[in-house]
Parts: C-alpha cells; sequence; structure tokens
C-alpha cells in the first residue's frame, strides 16, 4: 500500500506575525480592485501564509508539520489555510496581513461570505489529490465549507471539532472519524483549548516519525488517530513560547496602541485566578498606577457650542492636565518617556528651563525611561549610561529608567535576542554602579527584558544580584497575560520584601490581584485613556465593568479625512452634511435635557451617522450603510437609556454633561479619556483595598 497524500485543512488566525496600523479589512476583500493597491500598500509585511500566522494552533500545527517533513521529506504532507479573507490558500502563497475572521460572523454571514469566497468548491477540488486529510476548524470555519462536500469512499478523513460542531458533521462518502474536544479534553492533554487541536497534531507527528507505518493505520481505520494521541500524551508539556512577543510586527507604534483583546478581557469583571503559590515576599509593598504622559491636556476654556478654543492660547502653558482638573491624581505617578520630552526641540527647551515637574505640573512621582519602542529598530540605543544618568537628574526625575532594548517582533529571533538581552544587562549594571558613585538622588531602576519566562527571571535576578530594589519588566504590553503569568510565576521565588516590581505598559483590571499576588507592586498603561477615541463600543468607561460607546459627530468644517472623503465619494454634499450634523448635536443636548426622546433623537443621531460609512471604490454602499446603522443604532439606543454621564460623579461629567459622550475633537475626546482614567484608578483603588483586607479571587 503507497503512503498516503496527507492533506491539512486548518483555519486563519487572529494572531499574526505583522501588525501593520491598516490591515486588510473585510471591505478590502470585497473589492478586487481596491484589494490589490491595499496590498500594495502593505508589501512590506508580505509573506508566505504559513509563516504570517501565530496563533497557538497554527504555529503547534506547523511544527507538527516540520517534524513530519524533517524525518519523511517534505513532501509528506500539505497544508491548506482557510483564510476568512482570502479563501482557501496554500501555505506557500504570499500574502499580507488581514483582520477579517469568521469568528463572531453570524449564521448567514458567515454562509454569505463564504460563497463568495467558494470554500466549498476549492476544498472539493483540493481534496480530489488527497487521501488522508485532517481539518481542524473552529465552528465557524467548519460551518463555512457547507458540508457535505463531495469524497470517494477510498477517503479518509479525520475531524478535530468542539463537541456541538462534531454532531453536526454529516455521513460522507469518504471513511469519516470525528474526534469532539472540549475544555475537558483541554485539560486532559494538558494544553489550552485555543491551540489544542494543533498541539494534537503535533503530538501524532512525533508518533509518526517513530512508526511511519501510522499514517497507512490510519488511513485504514482512522479511530488509530485518537489511539495514539491518548498514548502519547504521557510527554512532558511544552515549554511557554512567547507567542505575542514573536508575533509583534517591525513597526512598534507609540505606547498608544492597545491590544484589542487584553482591552476587552479587561471589561469583564471575572478575575484570573490565583494560582496556587504562597504570595511574593513584596506584597506588603502595595501597588501604584502610572499613567504615560504624551502631552494629554485640555483647553479649561473651550467653548463646546461653537466647538472654539480660546483665542491666542498657549498650546501647552494655558491648557490643563488631567490632574489640574479633579481635586487628587487619578494616578499614583507619571511616565514620561526621553522620546516625548525630546519630540520637538522647544519642547525639550521648556523642559529643561524649569523641570519635569513643573512642566508638566504634577508634584507626585514621576518617573523617567528612555522609550525604547523608539528605537526599537536600530542596532543599539542611541544615547549612552552616563547621558541618561545626567539627563534625569537634572530634570528632577523621581525615579529613572536603565537603557533597554525591546526583544520583540523581528528582533525576538536568535542570534539578535541574545545580544539585545545582553545589552540590557549590562546597561542596567553600568547604570547602578555609576549611580552610587555618581551622587544622583533619584531611585534608580533596571530594565528586564527576555523571551522567556527563564530568560526574564534570569534578568531580574541579575539587577537584584547588582543591587537593584526596583526592577522593571518591559516587553510586555502586548502579551497575553497567560504568558505574563509565566514569567511572573518564574521571577516570584527571586523577589525580596524590599524589591519593587514595574509592569510596562499593561494595565487589566481582572489581573490585578494575580499580578499582585506574583509580586508587582507598579505598572504603567495609557490604555483607559486611549479607549476614549479608539475603537467603537468601549469609549465611555463606568466605576463597574460596564462600558458605552461614544457617539460619533465628527465636524464637517475642520481637517477631517473622513468627511472629506464622503463628500469628494458624492456620499452627499457639504450642506447636506452640515444640517444632519447640527441636527445630531442639537438632539443630543435636547435630549439631555429631557426635552427629546430617545426615538427622534436616535433618529436625527442616525441620519447623519449612517452616512459616515466610507466609500470603498468611491461610492456609497447602502449595505454597509445599514449595517451601520443597524450597528450603531444598538450601540446609541443603550447609551441613551442608560444616561452614564449623568450619573458619573466627576467634575468632567458634571461640567460639561452630554459633551462628554461626544465623539468629535481633542476637548471632548481627551476628556472623555480622563474621565476613563479616573473610572480605571477608581476601581482599581478599590480592589487594592479589599485585597488588603483578604478578598481573594478563587485560585486554580
Ligand atoms: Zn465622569
Amino acid at each position: 500500500m503507497p503512503d498516503p497524500r496527507v492533506l491539512i485543512i486548518t483555519s486563519c488566525t487572529g494572531e499574526k506575525r505583522f501588525k501593520p496600523d491598516n490591515p486588510l479589512t473585510l471591505d478590502d476583500f470585497r473589492n478586487p480592485t481596491w484589494l490589490s493597491e491595499r496590498e500594495a500598500e502593505l508589501a512590506e509585511f508580505a509573506c508566505p501564509a504559513g509563516e504570517l500566522y501565530t496563533g497557538m494552533q497554527h504555529l503547534r500545527l506547523m511544527e507538527g508539520g516540520r517534524v513530519l517533513r524533517d524525518a519523511l521529506g517534505s513532501d509528506v504532507l500539505a497544508v491548506e489555510i482557510l483564510s476568512a479573507g482570502y479563501g482557501l490558500i496554500g501555505e506557500h502563497q504570499k500574502i499580507v496581513p488581514y483582520e477579517v475572521t469568521f469568528n463572531g460572523m453570524k449564521g448567514h454571514e458567515i454562509d454569505e461570505w463564504a460563497q463568495r469566497l467558494d470554500v466549498h468548491t476549492a476544498i472539493e477540488q483540493r481534496l480530489k489529490l488527497a487521501d488522508l486529510v485532517f481539518f481542524l476548524l473552529g465552528d465557524n470555519y467548519l460551518r463555512s465549507l457547507q458540508l457535505p462536500i463531495q469524497t470517494r469512499p477510498d477517503q479518509t478523513l479525520v475531524f478535530l471539532a468542539s463537541r456541538s460542531s462534531a454532531k453536526k458533521i454529516p455521513q460522507l462518502a469518504a471513511q469519516t472519524f470525528v474526534m469532539p474536544l472540549s475544555n475537558s479534553d483541554a485539560k486532559r492533554y494538558r494544553y489550552g483549548l485555543v491551540g489544542l487541536k494543533g498541539f494534537l497534531f503535533k503530538q501524532f507527528a512525533k508518533a509518526v516519525v517513530a512508526e511511519p507505518k501510522l499514517l497507512n493505520k490510519v488511513q485504514i481505520n482512522p479511530a488509530v488517530f485518537q489511539q495514539v494521541i491518548d498514548g502519547e500524551v504521557e510527554q512532558p508539556p511544552e515549554q511557554l513560547v512567547l507567542q505575542s512577543l514573536l508575533a509583534q510586527g517591525p513597526t512598534i507604534a507609540k505606547p498608544l496602541t492597545i491590544a484589542k483583546q487584553s482591552a476587552s478581557r479587561s471589561g469583564k469583571g471575572d478575575f484570573l485566578p490565583i494560582p496556587n503559590l504562597p504570595p511574593a515576599a513584596n506584597t506588603h509593598l502595595g501597588m501604584q498606577y502610572f499613567i504615560p504622559e504624551w502631552d494629554d491636556h485640555v483647553d479649561p476654556g473651550y467653548d463646546f457650542c461653537n466647538d472654539r478654543l480660546t483665542p491666542n492660547r498657549d498650546p501647552h502653558a494655558d491648557e490643563v492636565y488631567a490632574h489640574q482638573i479633579y481635586d487628587t491624581p487619578n494616578y499614583d505617578g507619571v511616565l514620561v518617556s526621553k522620546v516625548v520630552v525630546d519630540s520637538s526641540k522647544k519642547k525639550r527647551a521648556r523642559v529643561e528651563a524649569v523641570g519635569i515637574h513643573q512642566f508638566i505640573r504634577f508634584q507626585g512621582k514621576v518617573m523617567g525611561d528612555c522609550g525604547a519602542f523608539g528605537y526599537v529598530k536600530a542596532a543599539e540605543p542611541p544615547y549612552s549610561t552616563p547621558e541618561i544618568l545626567d539627563y534625569y537628574e537634572a530634570l528632577g526625575f523621581n525615579y529613572g529608567v536603565s537603557i533597554d532594548h525591546l526583544i520583540v517582533g523581528p528582533f525576538a529571533v536568535p542570534g539578535i535576542r541574545e545580544k539585545r538581552y545582553e545589552l540590557t544587562i549590562k546597561n542596567a549594571r553600568e547604570f547602578f554602579e555609576k549611580h552610587q558613585v555618581g551622587g544622583y538622588t533619584f531611585r534608580p531602576i533596571g530594565v528586564a527584558q527576555g523571551w522567556s519566562p527563564e530568560t526574564y527571571a534570569e534578568a531580574v535576578k541579575e539587577n537584584i544580584r547588582v543591587g537593584y530594589d526596583y526592577i522593571a519588566l518591559g516587553g510586555l504590553a502586548r502579551a497575553q497575560s497567560r504568558e505574563i503569568i509565566e514569567i511572573l510565576q518564574e521571577i516570584r521565588p527571586h523577589l525580596t520584601p524590599k524589591t519593587r516590581l514595574h509592569l510596562f505598559g499593561v494595565a487589566r483590571i481582572n489581573a490585578i490581584p494575580i499580578l499582585r499576588h506574583l509580586g508587582v507592586t507598579s505598572f504603567d498603561s495609557a490604555s483607559p485613556l486611549r479607549r476614549a477615541w479608539l475603537g467603537s463600543g468601549a469609549n465611555y468607561h463606568t466605576s463597574s465593568s460596564k462600558m458605552y460607546t461614544a457617539v460619533r459627530i465628527p465636524p464637517v468644517d475642520g481637517h477631517g479625512v473622513r468627511v472629506k472623503r464622503l463628500i469628494e465619494a458624492g456620499v452627499a454634499n457639504r450642506d447636506t452634511l452640515k444640517t444632519l450634523e447640527q441636527r445630531a448635536l442639537r438632539a443630543l443636548r435636547e435630549f439631555d435635557q429631557g426635552e427629546l426622546g430617545v426615538e427622534e433623537t436616535l433618529d436625527a443621531l442616525l441620519a447623519y451617522d449612517q452616512l459616515l460609512e466610507l466609500p470603498r471604490d468611491g461610492k456609497a454602499d447602502p449595505a454597509e450603510q445599514a449595517k451601520r446603522r443597524v450597528k450603531h443604532e444598538r450601540m446609541y439606543r443603550e447609551l441613551l437609556e442608560a444616561m452614564p454621564w449623568k450619573q458619573c460623579d466627576c467634575v468632567i461629567c458634571k461640567e460639561i454633561g452630554v459633551e462628554v459622550i461626544i465623539f468629535r475633537k481633542n476637548d471632548r475626546n481627551r476628556r472623555r479619556g480622563f474621565h476613563n482614567t479616573r473610572a480605571f484608578y477608581t476601581r482599581f483603588q478599590a480592589l487594592l483595598e479589599k485585597l488588603k483586607q483578604g478578598w481573594k479571587p478563587s485560585t486554580s
């Protein structure tokens, strides 16, 4: 019997190696002309599909494939990826990053889109040349196949599917084996459900290498697959790989970008369970929140009615920061990066003249760092340690962070990562030694970078050995909570009762208890602030986990690209847009005063809002406009019915009322961000208090 031709059909994953700011979207895929233009824009990120995805399932699967190919030759199997953007594609096809997934689509949307992509026919065609086929597909991807498909009795199909999907797989001409997988299976196989299918395939691949005839055996009797797997689970569990670090793109954005999943996860109230480990030795030091500063101030005299800034104001001297608006600051400290201070010569000169505290008008603790994201692409940081020590001292920082180099994205590969790791450790050592003898008065913080729990722990140990009692972990802003926790578990035993531990760029309310338990004593994040104007659905936070969208009423006059494009595309002329814009503003203000009902207000808001859907190929798509209307109607109705700005007792909501909920210009959006930061800080403080009283989320 000849060896079977093995084919794997696997789903695309949201995690991708490159994360440009403007990945392809569903709209791009809808229009072929537009698509090729957009692909050209993203050409620098193009890579073979097999290498683009960095989700757990995909990585494990490809590792399994490599194991098989190394042992049995490169032709032993073929991998096809079911992409929700591109349709069925071979692993070698070059594609660019996109943000489209069948997950989250409604049933009929999956059916329609799968039809457009011709998934069903493509699968049938591809299957003709295969003898043994493994399907590693999630529910919605499986649905997109539109089973049943045409097969032959001499073929064998193995489906790894959720229990609910498994039931729906129909009788086919081919011999079919379905392995249903659930959370309890994930536990049994000691691997997370998300990547489980890939992991199991890899286990199978290892078994095949030991006994190549297994492929024939499974072809004859696919139930053998499960027997092999069940015999294979005694192997040691996989070592953690920091996927989200590797997944970061070559362009590390300003710290403004936030990980979508972490932000939405932090919206949920359920806390991550505390592992069954003793608390770190330093938990009595408490926990502090720092906000990264990036010129976040507003015009105190802004005229909301006429949308006018105070005439002749100085954009820095005459504006106010959040901590000048609220009685007490909504953070324990401020983090100021050197790249931000150096953003203009004028700014740098002003800061040097008055010192950092006076410049940001904040008397609390100010931490300084170099802003490693600003020089991530450089071979070495552009600063020297003596220069940075003097800089922190001269500007009056309370804390100064040693010069580090990020180990992320393309810089987390072997060969480069070790250099950056050593350089970061060497800098920390030099920074501490020179600080000791130089008579500096600020408190030094040593940075630990790494690419695995072990390397991070080593770096922390080394910093403690050097003499630091304050250490910061870098490079984890986009890491998954699970990965951060793995790292902290490795670090925890090394922390002394005096060691403070800072986590750069991470604020996740649901992770606070476990972070504290594992020894984190401070962290920083601008995420609550930035959420005010990033994305929709969670722009306005509350004292609970509930979040609301803001109402988009962009100004027709001004420099808005969106409105300009709408007019160019002939969606509506300037006068019409202006009338609708003003009607929307008026309606919302009348609603706030109790002079207009929910329905009338919604009508006015949506009449303008639905036109804001950007035309793609130069033409407005009524279907897209209608979709936007449905989605926004739901979110706006929820907002109007709850009127959360009336329940907030913060001075911003009290003073500007309904204006805070309007997504329009800096002076509203930033104020909403300030309010969000306050909401976050209030929740954080309450949580700390509860933890101090001995409350604990469940243990795992
Ligand atoms: Zn408020």
